[in-house]
């Protein structure tokens, strides 16, 4: 069963930052996405991001049994603790596309302030964030380490 990570304080849930707006992305946690692409190839990859500091995306949550063969990431918000600080998703486009499908612009809307979306071959560069309406969005990549 999946549990939460716990480091440092409670960050407690995302509306504590909400006023911030999610810019920058800690390298770290993208090249985490990334591998994890790469590796569940020729399946989707799905997980959330977390924010425990305002307008960063600080962590990866690994959601076990989402790349289990179906075409699409299946990526369900049941699984979501309510108390931590999941600020949007993540996954990958075994075709490359870098664009959000039908069903991606659902699960957007739904819930979520950044989603980001990978593509094969899960380079530094193969990847793409977006807004809640399934805008495309530019975020910073933070060295791990450095502050805003
Ligand atoms: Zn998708």
């Amino acid at each position: 069963m999946f549990r939460p990570r716990r480091r440092g304080r409670s960050a407690g849930p995302a509306g504590s930052h909400s006023r911030v707006p999610i810019s920058q992305i800690r390298r770290g946690v993208l090249h985490s996405a990334l591998a994890c692409g790469g590796s569940a190839l020729p399946n989707e990859f799905g997980g959330f991001l977390r924010s425990e500091e305002p307008g960063i995306i600080t962590d990866l949550l690994l959601i076990p049994g989402t790349s289990s063969g179906r075409r699409h990431a299946n990526l369900q918000l049941w699984m979501l603790p309510s108390d931590f600080s999941a600020v949007g998703t993540v996954h990958s486009h075994p075709s490359g596309a870098l664009f959000p499908s039908s069903a991606d612009l659902q699960l957007f809307r739904n819930w979520g302030l950044r989603h980001i979306i990978l593509g094969r071959p899960f380079g530094p560069r193969d990847w793409r964030a977006y807004n809640g309406v399934g805008e495309a969005v530019n975020l910073t990549v933070l060295e791990d380490g450095t502050g805003p």
